[in-house]
Protein backbone atom coordinates (compact mmCIF):
# COMPACT_ATOMS: atom_id res chain seq x y z
CA UNK A 1 0.00 0.00 0.00
CA UNK A 2 1.19 3.39 -0.72
CA UNK A 3 1.90 6.15 1.96
CA UNK A 4 -1.04 7.93 3.14
CA UNK A 5 0.29 10.71 5.35
CA UNK A 6 0.50 14.31 3.79
CA UNK A 7 1.19 17.95 4.74
CA UNK A 8 -2.48 20.14 4.74
CA UNK A 9 -2.46 22.88 2.03
CA UNK A 10 -1.70 26.24 4.04
CA UNK A 11 -5.48 27.41 3.61
CA UNK A 12 -6.91 24.67 4.77
CA UNK A 13 -4.58 24.18 8.01
CA UNK A 14 -5.11 27.99 8.13
CA UNK A 15 -9.23 27.77 8.30
CA UNK A 16 -8.53 24.68 11.02
CA UNK A 17 -6.34 27.29 13.46
CA UNK A 18 -8.84 30.01 12.33
CA UNK A 19 -11.58 27.86 14.44
CA UNK A 20 -9.16 28.25 17.27
CA UNK A 21 -8.63 32.11 17.51
CA UNK A 22 -11.55 33.43 15.55
CA UNK A 23 -15.09 32.09 17.25
CA UNK A 24 -17.21 35.26 16.22
CA UNK A 25 -16.83 38.54 15.29
CA UNK A 26 -15.85 39.44 18.87
CA UNK A 27 -12.57 37.58 18.35
CA UNK A 28 -11.86 39.66 15.31
CA UNK A 29 -12.43 43.02 16.59
CA UNK A 30 -9.83 41.98 19.56
CA UNK A 31 -7.24 40.53 17.27
CA UNK A 32 -7.79 43.68 15.70
CA UNK A 33 -7.57 46.31 18.19
CA UNK A 34 -4.98 44.62 19.87
CA UNK A 35 -2.38 44.78 17.02
CA UNK A 36 -3.25 48.58 16.53
CA UNK A 37 -2.63 48.70 20.03
CA UNK A 38 0.80 47.02 19.61
CA UNK A 39 1.29 49.46 16.58
CA UNK A 40 1.30 52.32 18.94
CA UNK A 41 -2.12 53.78 18.15
CA UNK A 42 -3.31 57.15 19.70
CA UNK A 43 -7.13 56.74 18.06
CA UNK A 44 -8.25 53.17 17.13
CA UNK A 45 -11.72 53.13 15.45
CA UNK A 46 -14.35 50.40 15.02
CA UNK A 47 -16.59 50.00 12.29
CA UNK A 48 -19.14 47.19 12.19
CA UNK A 49 -21.92 46.03 10.20
CA UNK A 50 -24.62 43.64 10.86
CA UNK A 51 -22.85 42.90 14.35
CA UNK A 52 -19.63 42.18 12.48
CA UNK A 53 -21.23 39.66 9.99
CA UNK A 54 -20.77 41.91 6.64
CA UNK A 55 -18.03 43.84 7.60
CA UNK A 56 -15.53 44.62 10.68
CA UNK A 57 -13.40 47.52 10.00
CA UNK A 58 -10.72 48.65 12.47
CA UNK A 59 -8.48 51.94 11.68
CA UNK A 60 -5.52 53.06 13.36
CA UNK A 61 -2.69 55.98 13.38
CA UNK A 62 -0.42 53.63 14.39
CA UNK A 63 2.96 52.82 12.99
CA UNK A 64 1.72 51.40 9.98
CA UNK A 65 3.26 48.29 8.09
CA UNK A 66 5.77 48.35 4.76
CA UNK A 67 4.32 46.78 1.45
CA UNK A 68 6.84 43.51 2.59
CA UNK A 69 5.25 43.59 5.85
CA UNK A 70 1.95 43.88 4.78
CA UNK A 71 2.12 40.78 2.98
CA UNK A 72 4.19 38.89 5.35
CA UNK A 73 1.67 39.94 8.43
CA UNK A 74 -0.82 37.53 6.62
CA UNK A 75 1.17 34.49 6.72
CA UNK A 76 0.89 31.83 9.57
CA UNK A 77 3.70 32.59 12.65
CA UNK A 78 4.30 35.79 10.76
CA UNK A 79 5.13 38.23 14.14
CA UNK A 80 7.56 41.27 14.44
CA UNK A 81 6.56 40.46 18.34
CA UNK A 82 9.25 38.01 19.36
CA UNK A 83 11.57 36.21 17.39
CA UNK A 84 13.13 33.63 20.20
CA UNK A 85 11.48 31.10 22.58
CA UNK A 86 12.84 33.31 25.25
CA UNK A 87 10.72 36.16 24.48
CA UNK A 88 7.68 34.71 25.45
CA UNK A 89 8.68 35.35 29.28
CA UNK A 90 9.39 39.18 28.70
CA UNK A 91 6.00 39.61 26.54
CA UNK A 92 5.10 43.43 26.68
CA UNK A 93 2.68 43.56 23.77
CA UNK A 94 -0.43 41.82 23.38
CA UNK A 95 -0.09 39.48 20.20
CA UNK A 96 2.81 37.43 20.15
CA UNK A 97 1.16 34.35 18.01
CA UNK A 98 1.17 35.76 14.59
CA UNK A 99 -1.84 33.24 13.66
CA UNK A 100 -4.35 35.89 13.75
CA UNK A 101 -3.81 37.63 11.14
CA UNK A 102 -3.59 34.51 9.19
CA UNK A 103 -6.63 32.89 10.37
CA UNK A 104 -8.97 35.89 9.94
CA UNK A 105 -8.07 35.86 5.89
CA UNK A 106 -8.91 32.57 5.95
CA UNK A 107 -11.96 32.69 6.96
CA UNK A 108 -12.88 36.08 6.03
CA UNK A 109 -12.52 38.72 2.93
CA UNK A 110 -9.47 41.03 4.10
CA UNK A 111 -8.64 44.49 2.24
CA UNK A 112 -5.82 46.23 3.98
CA UNK A 113 -4.44 49.66 3.58
CA UNK A 114 -1.65 50.64 5.45
CA UNK A 115 1.43 53.14 5.47
CA UNK A 116 4.36 54.02 7.42
CA UNK A 117 5.25 57.52 8.67
CA UNK A 118 8.73 57.24 6.67
CA UNK A 119 6.60 55.87 3.65
CA UNK A 120 5.62 58.47 1.11
CA UNK A 121 2.82 56.19 -0.28
CA UNK A 122 0.82 53.43 0.91
CA UNK A 123 0.42 49.82 0.08
CA UNK A 124 -3.57 47.99 -0.26
CA UNK A 125 -4.42 44.79 0.08
CA UNK A 126 -6.76 41.99 -0.71
CA UNK A 127 -7.01 38.71 0.16
CA UNK A 128 -9.38 35.89 -0.13
CA UNK A 129 -9.39 32.47 1.13
CA UNK A 130 -5.38 33.15 2.53
CA UNK A 131 -4.86 33.84 -1.00
CA UNK A 132 -3.51 37.68 -1.77
CA UNK A 133 -5.52 38.73 -5.12
CA UNK A 134 -4.79 42.46 -5.25
CA UNK A 135 -1.91 44.44 -4.13
CA UNK A 136 -1.00 47.75 -5.34
CA UNK A 137 0.01 51.53 -4.10
CA UNK A 138 -2.33 53.62 -2.63
CA UNK A 139 -2.57 57.47 -1.13
CA UNK A 140 -3.06 56.41 2.36
CA UNK A 141 -3.20 58.23 5.90
CA UNK A 142 -0.12 56.93 8.23
CA UNK A 143 -1.61 53.41 9.99
CA UNK A 144 -3.29 50.75 9.44
CA UNK A 145 -7.08 50.09 7.91
CA UNK A 146 -8.09 46.65 8.08
CA UNK A 147 -11.41 45.29 6.78
CA UNK A 148 -12.56 42.44 7.37
CA UNK A 149 -15.68 41.66 5.29
CA UNK A 150 -18.61 38.39 5.04
CA UNK A 151 -17.24 36.88 7.94
CA UNK A 152 -17.01 32.63 7.77
CA UNK A 153 -18.32 33.46 4.24
CA UNK A 154 -16.53 29.35 3.16
CA UNK A 155 -17.39 28.20 7.18
CA UNK A 156 -21.27 27.50 7.24
CA UNK A 157 -20.69 25.86 10.12
CA UNK A 158 -19.40 28.67 12.12
CA UNK A 159 -21.49 31.44 10.17
CA UNK A 160 -24.64 29.11 11.51
CA UNK A 161 -23.47 29.38 15.06
CA UNK A 162 -23.75 33.10 14.72
CA UNK A 163 -26.40 34.48 17.27
CA UNK A 164 -28.77 37.39 16.74
CA UNK A 165 -27.26 40.54 15.93
CA UNK A 166 -28.06 41.61 19.22
CA UNK A 167 -26.22 38.94 20.89
CA UNK A 168 -22.80 39.81 18.50
CA UNK A 169 -23.15 43.51 19.00
CA UNK A 170 -23.16 42.97 23.15
CA UNK A 171 -20.38 40.54 22.79
CA UNK A 172 -18.54 42.83 20.56
CA UNK A 173 -19.21 45.73 23.15
CA UNK A 174 -17.81 43.76 26.07
CA UNK A 175 -14.60 43.32 24.12
CA UNK A 176 -14.30 46.49 23.26
CA UNK A 177 -14.89 48.12 26.52
CA UNK A 178 -12.23 45.76 28.26
CA UNK A 179 -10.06 47.10 25.93
CA UNK A 180 -10.87 50.55 26.44
CA UNK A 181 -10.55 49.97 30.10
CA UNK A 182 -7.20 49.09 30.11
CA UNK A 183 -6.11 52.21 27.55
CA UNK A 184 -7.28 55.21 28.83
CA UNK A 185 -4.92 57.29 27.31
CA UNK A 186 -6.05 55.66 24.29
CA UNK A 187 -9.17 57.63 22.07
CA UNK A 188 -11.64 55.21 21.01
CA UNK A 189 -14.55 55.49 18.50
CA UNK A 190 -17.00 52.45 17.97
CA UNK A 191 -19.72 52.74 14.79
CA UNK A 192 -22.24 50.46 14.02
CA UNK A 193 -24.52 50.48 11.00
CA UNK A 194 -23.06 53.92 10.26
CA UNK A 195 -23.90 55.27 13.98
CA UNK A 196 -21.38 56.51 16.64
CA UNK A 197 -22.63 54.04 19.67
CA UNK A 198 -19.40 54.61 21.44
CA UNK A 199 -16.80 57.78 21.22
CA UNK A 200 -13.88 57.76 24.52
CA UNK A 201 -11.65 60.64 24.46
CA UNK A 202 -8.46 60.08 25.94
CA UNK A 203 -8.61 60.14 29.71
CA UNK A 204 -7.34 59.23 32.87
CA UNK A 205 -8.57 56.09 34.09
CA UNK A 206 -11.57 57.35 36.59
CA UNK A 207 -12.39 59.51 33.79
CA UNK A 208 -12.76 56.36 31.18
CA UNK A 209 -14.36 54.52 33.54
CA UNK A 210 -17.11 57.19 33.91
CA UNK A 211 -16.99 57.41 29.84
CA UNK A 212 -17.74 53.78 29.34
CA UNK A 213 -20.42 52.89 32.75
CA UNK A 214 -21.53 56.69 33.45
CA UNK A 215 -24.94 58.21 32.62
CA UNK A 216 -25.07 61.25 32.48
CA UNK A 217 -27.48 62.11 35.38
CA UNK A 218 -25.39 60.59 37.90
CA UNK A 219 -21.78 60.55 37.65
CA UNK A 220 -20.68 56.59 37.87
CA UNK A 221 -17.49 56.63 39.77
CA UNK A 222 -18.62 58.29 42.69
CA UNK A 223 -18.90 55.00 44.20
CA UNK A 224 -15.32 54.09 44.18
CA UNK A 225 -13.13 54.15 46.57
CA UNK A 226 -8.64 54.04 45.06
CA UNK A 227 -6.98 51.05 45.54
CA UNK A 228 -3.63 50.92 45.38
CA UNK A 229 -0.42 48.75 46.71
CA UNK A 230 3.13 47.81 45.83
CA UNK A 231 5.36 45.62 46.40
CA UNK A 232 7.97 43.47 44.98
CA UNK A 233 6.08 40.98 43.47
CA UNK A 234 3.43 42.82 42.08
CA UNK A 235 1.51 46.54 41.61
CA UNK A 236 -1.29 46.71 41.93
CA UNK A 237 -3.96 49.84 41.39
CA UNK A 238 -7.61 50.98 40.76
CA UNK A 239 -10.87 51.28 42.02
CA UNK A 240 -13.36 49.27 44.36
CA UNK A 241 -16.92 49.96 44.86
CA UNK A 242 -18.04 51.22 48.30
CA UNK A 243 -19.90 47.86 50.20
CA UNK A 244 -23.72 49.42 49.89
CA UNK A 245 -23.51 50.22 46.58
CA UNK A 246 -22.55 46.35 45.91
CA UNK A 247 -25.32 44.69 43.89
CA UNK A 248 -26.29 42.17 41.31
CA UNK A 249 -25.21 43.77 38.45
CA UNK A 250 -22.41 45.53 39.55
CA UNK A 251 -18.70 45.60 37.25
CA UNK A 252 -16.10 43.20 38.08
CA UNK A 253 -12.82 43.39 36.08
CA UNK A 254 -9.34 42.30 36.56
CA UNK A 255 -5.99 43.27 33.91
CA UNK A 256 -3.09 42.35 33.99
CA UNK A 257 -0.15 44.02 32.35
CA UNK A 258 -2.96 45.61 30.29
CA UNK A 259 -4.62 42.58 29.66
CA UNK A 260 -7.93 41.36 30.60
CA UNK A 261 -8.44 38.41 32.83
CA UNK A 262 -11.04 36.35 34.96
CA UNK A 263 -8.95 35.33 37.81
CA UNK A 264 -12.03 33.50 40.43
CA UNK A 265 -9.02 33.26 43.17
CA UNK A 266 -8.35 36.83 43.41
CA UNK A 267 -12.11 37.44 42.76
CA UNK A 268 -12.11 35.25 46.54
CA UNK A 269 -9.76 37.30 48.19
CA UNK A 270 -11.80 40.62 47.61
CA UNK A 271 -14.88 39.10 48.44
CA UNK A 272 -13.07 38.02 51.35
CA UNK A 273 -12.07 41.28 52.42
CA UNK A 274 -16.15 42.39 52.08
CA UNK A 275 -17.42 39.19 54.09
CA UNK A 276 -19.54 40.80 56.17
CA UNK A 277 -20.42 44.03 54.37
CA UNK A 278 -22.85 42.38 51.91
CA UNK A 279 -26.22 41.39 51.44
CA UNK A 280 -26.12 37.83 50.11
CA UNK A 281 -25.96 37.30 46.26
CA UNK A 282 -24.34 41.10 46.03
CA UNK A 283 -20.87 41.30 44.94
CA UNK A 284 -18.87 44.92 44.57
CA UNK A 285 -17.93 46.71 41.23
CA UNK A 286 -14.12 46.35 40.75
CA UNK A 287 -11.40 47.79 38.09
CA UNK A 288 -8.49 46.15 39.55
CA UNK A 289 -4.83 46.68 37.38
CA UNK A 290 -1.56 44.47 38.38
CA UNK A 291 1.37 44.86 37.39
CA UNK A 292 3.61 42.43 37.27
CA UNK A 293 7.07 41.27 35.85
CA UNK A 294 5.90 39.53 33.03
CA UNK A 295 7.81 36.19 33.76
CA UNK A 296 6.15 35.85 36.76
CA UNK A 297 3.08 35.06 34.78
CA UNK A 298 1.67 33.13 31.72
CA UNK A 299 -0.32 34.50 29.17
CA UNK A 300 1.12 31.07 26.61
CA UNK A 301 -2.55 29.94 27.20
CA UNK A 302 -5.09 29.55 24.64
CA UNK A 303 -5.81 32.67 22.66
CA UNK A 304 -9.77 33.00 23.61
CA UNK A 305 -9.52 32.22 26.77
CA UNK A 306 -9.11 35.07 29.73
CA UNK A 307 -7.42 32.57 32.62
CA UNK A 308 -3.91 33.81 33.40
CA UNK A 309 -1.48 31.65 35.49
CA UNK A 310 0.38 33.62 37.87
CA UNK A 311 3.28 31.99 39.20
CA UNK A 312 2.84 32.93 42.99
CA UNK A 313 -1.34 33.48 43.10
CA UNK A 314 -0.66 32.65 47.18
CA UNK A 315 1.06 35.62 47.80
CA UNK A 316 -1.04 38.17 45.63
CA UNK A 317 -3.77 37.07 47.23
CA UNK A 318 -2.84 37.91 50.58
CA UNK A 319 -1.41 41.35 49.20
CA UNK A 320 -4.96 42.22 47.49
CA UNK A 321 -6.87 40.94 50.40
CA UNK A 322 -4.55 43.49 52.53
CA UNK A 323 -4.79 46.39 50.16
CA UNK A 324 -8.73 46.23 50.16
CA UNK A 325 -9.02 46.04 54.06
CA UNK A 326 -6.71 49.02 53.60
CA UNK A 327 -9.14 51.17 50.99
CA UNK A 328 -12.55 49.98 52.66
CA UNK A 329 -10.58 51.72 55.97
CA UNK A 330 -9.46 54.43 54.73
CA UNK A 331 -12.92 55.02 53.38
CA UNK A 332 -14.57 56.43 56.50
CA UNK A 333 -17.54 58.24 55.01
CA UNK A 334 -19.95 56.13 57.08
CA UNK A 335 -22.92 56.09 54.26
CA UNK A 336 -25.92 55.13 55.80
CA UNK A 337 -27.19 51.55 54.63
CA UNK A 338 -30.58 50.59 53.63
CA UNK A 339 -30.85 47.74 53.07
CA UNK A 340 -34.32 47.28 52.11
CA UNK A 341 -33.92 49.20 49.03
CA UNK A 342 -32.55 47.38 45.70
CA UNK A 343 -30.83 50.60 44.73
CA UNK A 344 -28.01 52.06 45.34
CA UNK A 345 -28.29 55.28 47.34
CA UNK A 346 -27.81 58.26 45.38
CA UNK A 347 -25.44 60.52 47.57
CA UNK A 348 -26.55 64.25 45.98
CA UNK A 349 -23.29 66.64 45.95
CA UNK A 350 -23.69 69.86 47.58
CA UNK A 351 -23.10 72.40 44.63
CA UNK A 352 -22.72 75.98 45.79
CA UNK A 353 -25.94 77.62 45.76
CA UNK A 354 -28.19 74.82 45.43
CA UNK A 355 -31.42 73.62 47.69
CA UNK A 356 -30.77 72.62 50.98
CA UNK A 357 -30.38 69.04 50.41
CA UNK A 358 -32.81 66.24 52.00
CA UNK A 359 -31.06 63.22 54.29
CA UNK A 360 -31.44 60.29 52.73
CA UNK A 361 -34.31 58.64 54.50
CA UNK A 362 -33.42 56.04 56.80
CA UNK A 363 -34.61 55.29 60.47
CA UNK A 364 -32.25 55.30 62.71
CA UNK A 365 -31.56 53.77 66.20
CA UNK A 366 -29.06 55.55 67.97
CA UNK A 367 -28.62 52.80 70.36
CA UNK A 368 -28.82 50.17 68.04
CA UNK A 369 -24.91 48.52 66.97
CA UNK A 370 -26.01 45.98 64.74
CA UNK A 371 -22.24 44.42 65.37
CA UNK A 372 -23.48 43.30 68.77
CA UNK A 373 -24.62 40.45 67.01
CA UNK A 374 -22.36 40.43 64.48
CA UNK A 375 -20.97 36.43 65.46
CA UNK A 376 -23.74 35.23 63.77
CA UNK A 377 -21.04 35.40 60.41
CA UNK A 378 -18.92 32.43 61.73
CA UNK A 379 -16.23 33.26 59.23
CA UNK A 380 -16.04 37.08 60.51
CA UNK A 381 -16.08 37.27 64.14
CA UNK A 382 -15.71 40.66 64.05
CA UNK A 383 -17.65 43.20 62.74
CA UNK A 384 -16.09 45.39 59.75
CA UNK A 385 -15.57 48.51 61.99
CA UNK A 386 -13.57 46.57 63.93
CA UNK A 387 -11.40 45.21 61.09
CA UNK A 388 -11.22 48.08 59.62
CA UNK A 389 -10.51 50.59 62.27
CA UNK A 390 -11.30 53.78 60.88
CA UNK A 391 -14.60 53.12 59.14
CA UNK A 392 -17.75 53.51 61.26
CA UNK A 393 -21.33 52.78 59.99
CA UNK A 394 -24.67 53.44 60.69
CA UNK A 395 -26.58 50.13 59.18
CA UNK A 396 -29.52 48.99 59.84
CA UNK A 397 -30.09 45.34 58.51
CA UNK A 398 -33.73 44.73 57.58
CA UNK A 399 -34.40 42.08 60.52
CA UNK A 400 -32.52 42.03 63.72
CA UNK A 401 -29.83 39.97 63.28
CA UNK A 402 -29.66 37.00 65.99
CA UNK A 403 -26.75 34.74 66.99
CA UNK A 404 -27.35 31.25 65.85
CA UNK A 405 -27.11 29.08 68.82
CA UNK A 406 -24.33 26.01 68.76
CA UNK A 407 -25.77 23.01 68.35
CA UNK A 408 -24.26 20.22 70.64
CA UNK A 409 -24.39 16.57 70.51
CA UNK A 410 -26.98 16.71 73.90
CA UNK A 411 -29.46 18.49 71.46
CA UNK A 412 -32.17 16.66 70.69
CA UNK A 413 -32.91 17.23 66.64
CA UNK A 414 -36.17 16.14 65.23
CA UNK A 415 -37.67 16.08 62.23
CA UNK A 416 -41.27 17.93 61.52
CA UNK A 417 -43.85 16.78 58.81
CA UNK A 418 -40.44 15.56 56.79
CA UNK A 419 -39.81 19.19 55.78
CA UNK A 420 -37.90 21.10 58.89
CA UNK A 421 -35.70 19.93 61.44
CA UNK A 422 -36.06 21.39 64.95
CA UNK A 423 -33.99 21.93 67.45
CA UNK A 424 -34.88 23.29 71.17
CA UNK A 425 -31.92 25.56 72.16
CA UNK A 426 -31.67 28.01 74.85
CA UNK A 427 -32.43 31.24 72.06
CA UNK A 428 -35.77 29.42 71.60
CA UNK A 429 -37.18 26.87 68.95
CA UNK A 430 -34.81 26.86 66.10
CA UNK A 431 -36.30 25.35 62.85
CA UNK A 432 -34.34 24.90 59.72
CA UNK A 433 -36.06 24.16 56.27
CA UNK A 434 -34.09 20.94 55.87
CA UNK A 435 -34.11 21.49 51.65
CA UNK A 436 -32.56 25.11 51.68
CA UNK A 437 -29.99 23.68 54.54
CA UNK A 438 -28.78 20.85 52.11
CA UNK A 439 -28.88 23.85 49.12
CA UNK A 440 -26.57 25.88 50.95
CA UNK A 441 -24.33 23.19 52.08
CA UNK A 442 -23.90 21.62 48.40
CA UNK A 443 -23.65 25.75 47.26
CA UNK A 444 -20.63 26.09 48.69
CA UNK A 445 -19.31 22.86 47.68
CA UNK A 446 -20.02 23.59 44.16
CA UNK A 447 -18.87 27.39 44.62
CA UNK A 448 -15.57 25.88 45.36
CA UNK A 449 -15.29 23.61 42.33
CA UNK A 450 -16.31 26.05 39.97
CA UNK A 451 -13.05 28.34 41.42
CA UNK A 452 -10.95 25.34 41.45
CA UNK A 453 -11.96 23.28 39.00
CA UNK A 454 -11.78 20.04 41.29
CA UNK A 455 -14.58 17.98 41.26
CA UNK A 456 -15.55 14.14 41.29
CA UNK A 457 -17.31 13.08 37.92
CA UNK A 458 -19.16 9.92 37.17
CA UNK A 459 -18.74 8.89 33.81
CA UNK A 460 -22.11 7.65 31.87
CA UNK A 461 -22.16 4.23 30.33
CA UNK A 462 -24.80 5.94 28.00
CA UNK A 463 -24.19 9.41 27.09
CA UNK A 464 -27.57 11.25 27.35
CA UNK A 465 -28.45 13.48 23.80
CA UNK A 466 -29.61 16.96 25.33
CA UNK A 467 -31.25 19.20 22.37
CA UNK A 468 -31.54 22.81 22.58
CA UNK A 469 -33.26 25.59 21.35
CA UNK A 470 -31.06 28.54 19.83
CA UNK A 471 -31.34 30.60 23.31
CA UNK A 472 -30.80 27.36 25.74
CA UNK A 473 -27.81 26.80 23.15
CA UNK A 474 -26.54 30.16 23.74
CA UNK A 475 -26.73 29.98 27.50
CA UNK A 476 -25.26 26.48 27.60
CA UNK A 477 -22.25 27.37 25.70
CA UNK A 478 -21.84 30.24 27.53
CA UNK A 479 -21.88 27.69 30.74
CA UNK A 480 -19.89 25.37 29.57
CA UNK A 481 -16.80 26.19 31.74
CA UNK A 482 -18.21 26.18 34.69
CA UNK A 483 -20.31 22.95 33.82
CA UNK A 484 -17.10 21.29 33.52
CA UNK A 485 -15.52 22.51 36.35
CA UNK A 486 -18.60 21.04 38.60
CA UNK A 487 -18.28 17.47 37.16
CA UNK A 488 -20.38 17.75 34.04
CA UNK A 489 -18.46 16.29 30.69
CA UNK A 490 -20.29 18.09 27.68
CA UNK A 491 -19.48 17.24 23.99
CA UNK A 492 -21.04 18.83 21.26
CA UNK A 493 -23.12 16.05 19.28
CA UNK A 494 -25.03 18.08 16.50
CA UNK A 495 -25.96 21.60 15.89
CA UNK A 496 -28.59 21.95 18.43
CA UNK A 497 -27.68 18.90 20.80
CA UNK A 498 -25.12 18.32 23.56
CA UNK A 499 -24.10 14.83 24.68
CA UNK A 500 -23.66 14.21 28.56
CA UNK A 501 -20.92 11.87 29.17
CA UNK A 502 -20.22 12.29 32.08
CA UNK A 503 -22.01 14.19 35.53
CA UNK A 504 -21.18 15.09 38.95
CA UNK A 505 -20.67 12.67 41.28
CA UNK A 506 -23.03 14.83 43.82
CA UNK A 507 -25.92 14.83 41.46
CA UNK A 508 -26.62 10.83 42.35
CA UNK A 509 -29.72 9.70 40.68
CA UNK A 510 -30.91 13.36 39.36
CA UNK A 511 -31.62 13.33 35.79
CA UNK A 512 -28.76 15.18 34.41
CA UNK A 513 -30.58 16.58 31.20
CA UNK A 514 -33.53 18.04 33.85
CA UNK A 515 -30.64 19.33 35.86
CA UNK A 516 -28.89 21.54 33.31
CA UNK A 517 -32.12 22.58 31.69
CA UNK A 518 -33.23 23.91 35.09
CA UNK A 519 -29.73 25.53 35.07
CA UNK A 520 -30.03 26.71 32.21
CA UNK A 521 -33.47 28.63 32.65
CA UNK A 522 -32.88 29.80 36.40
CA UNK A 523 -29.54 31.52 34.57
CA UNK A 524 -31.35 33.25 31.60
CA UNK A 525 -33.65 34.90 34.22
CA UNK A 526 -30.85 36.60 35.80
CA UNK A 527 -29.26 38.37 33.22
CA UNK A 528 -25.84 38.76 34.32
CA UNK A 529 -22.30 39.20 32.86
CA UNK A 530 -19.55 39.26 35.99
CA UNK A 531 -18.20 36.15 36.13
CA UNK A 532 -18.62 35.87 39.42
CA UNK A 533 -22.23 36.19 39.75
CA UNK A 534 -22.61 34.03 36.56
CA UNK A 535 -20.71 31.20 39.21
CA UNK A 536 -22.62 31.75 41.97
CA UNK A 537 -25.97 31.37 40.16
CA UNK A 538 -24.78 28.92 38.27
CA UNK A 539 -23.58 26.83 41.80
CA UNK A 540 -27.11 27.99 43.53
CA UNK A 541 -29.10 26.91 41.07
CA UNK A 542 -26.99 23.20 40.62
CA UNK A 543 -27.64 23.56 44.58
CA UNK A 544 -31.18 23.88 44.83
CA UNK A 545 -31.23 21.21 41.84
CA UNK A 546 -29.10 18.47 43.73
CA UNK A 547 -30.52 19.34 47.40
CA UNK A 548 -32.52 16.61 49.19
CA UNK A 549 -35.95 17.53 48.70
CA UNK A 550 -38.72 19.04 51.16
CA UNK A 551 -40.72 15.88 52.32
CA UNK A 552 -37.69 13.66 52.81
CA UNK A 553 -37.49 11.65 56.17
CA UNK A 554 -33.90 12.07 57.24
CA UNK A 555 -32.59 9.93 60.15
CA UNK A 556 -31.31 11.87 63.20
CA UNK A 557 -27.70 10.91 62.26
CA UNK A 558 -28.46 12.73 58.61
CA UNK A 559 -30.29 15.74 60.18
CA UNK A 560 -27.00 15.78 62.70
CA UNK A 561 -24.71 15.83 59.97
CA UNK A 562 -26.51 18.32 57.62
CA UNK A 563 -27.00 20.69 60.26
CA UNK A 564 -23.27 20.80 61.17
CA UNK A 565 -22.09 21.21 57.97
CA UNK A 566 -24.47 24.30 57.57
CA UNK A 567 -23.59 25.88 60.55
CA UNK A 568 -19.67 25.46 58.99
CA UNK A 569 -20.75 27.45 55.96
CA UNK A 570 -20.15 31.67 56.15
CA UNK A 571 -23.74 32.58 56.60
CA UNK A 572 -26.18 29.50 57.26
CA UNK A 573 -29.14 31.73 58.03
CA UNK A 574 -30.21 32.77 54.12
CA UNK A 575 -29.40 30.58 51.07
CA UNK A 576 -27.06 33.39 48.89
CA UNK A 577 -30.93 34.52 46.85
CA UNK A 578 -31.64 35.84 50.08
CA UNK A 579 -34.53 32.68 51.15
CA UNK A 580 -34.96 32.15 54.82
CA UNK A 581 -32.95 28.62 55.78
CA UNK A 582 -32.92 28.96 59.70
CA UNK A 583 -35.54 30.93 62.38
CA UNK A 584 -36.15 31.09 65.80
CA UNK A 585 -39.09 30.99 67.80
CA UNK A 586 -38.30 32.84 70.72
CA UNK A 587 -39.00 32.51 74.01
CA UNK A 588 -40.95 35.48 74.07
CA UNK A 589 -42.93 34.11 71.22
CA UNK A 590 -43.71 31.40 72.40
CA UNK A 591 -44.84 32.67 76.14
CA UNK A 592 -46.98 35.25 73.99
CA UNK A 593 -48.96 32.40 73.03
CA UNK A 594 -50.31 31.54 76.46
P1 LIG B 1 0.81 39.02 16.32
O1 LIG B 1 0.01 40.18 16.76
O2 LIG B 1 0.69 37.86 17.23
O3 LIG B 1 2.22 39.37 15.99
P2 LIG B 1 -0.91 39.05 13.99
O4 LIG B 1 -1.28 38.00 13.02
O5 LIG B 1 -2.01 39.65 14.81
O6 LIG B 1 0.19 38.46 14.94
O7 LIG B 1 -0.16 40.21 13.24
C1 LIG B 1 1.01 39.88 12.48
C2 LIG B 1 1.93 41.08 12.36
O8 LIG B 1 1.34 42.07 11.53
C3 LIG B 1 2.21 41.79 13.67
O9 LIG B 1 3.29 41.18 14.36
C4 LIG B 1 2.55 43.19 13.19
O10 LIG B 1 3.91 43.29 12.85
C5 LIG B 1 1.73 43.36 11.93
N1 LIG B 1 0.49 44.13 12.19
C6 LIG B 1 -0.75 43.63 12.34
N2 LIG B 1 -1.66 44.61 12.56
C7 LIG B 1 -0.98 45.77 12.54
C8 LIG B 1 -1.36 47.15 12.70
N3 LIG B 1 -2.64 47.52 12.94
N4 LIG B 1 -0.38 48.09 12.59
C9 LIG B 1 0.90 47.71 12.36
N5 LIG B 1 1.31 46.43 12.21
C10 LIG B 1 0.40 45.47 12.28
MG1 LIG C 1 -2.06 40.22 16.88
Amino acid sequence: MSDIIHLLPDNVANQIAAGEVIQRPASCLKELVENSLDAGAAHIRVIVRDAGRTLLQVVDDGKGMSATDARMAFERHATSKISQASDLFQLRTMGFRGEALASICAVAHVEVQTRREEDEIGTRLEIAGSEVVCQELVQCPIGTNMRVKNLFYNVPARRKFLKTDQTELRNLMTEYQRIALVNPQVQFTFVSNDEIISELPPSTLKQRIEAVFGHSSKPYTGHLVDIATETELVRISGFIGKPETAGKNSHQYMFVNGRYMRHPYFHKALMTAYSGMLLPEHTPSYFLYFEIDPEAIDVNIHPTKTEIKFADEQAIFQILLAATKEALGKFNVAPSLDFTSEQPLDIPQQKPGAMPIAVPRVQLDPTYNPFKSQAVRTTTPKGWEQLYEPLQSTSIPAEPLFEVPAISEATPLFQWDNRYILAPTAAGLMMIHQHRAHARVLYKVLLEQITTEQAATQPLLFPEIIELTDTDLDTLERLLPELRSVGFDLEQFSPSAYSINAIPALLGQKNAVDTIMQVLHSVQDTEQTATQQWQESIALSLALQMAIPQGKSLTEMEMRDLLQRLLQTSSPRYLPNGQTIITILTHEEIQKRF
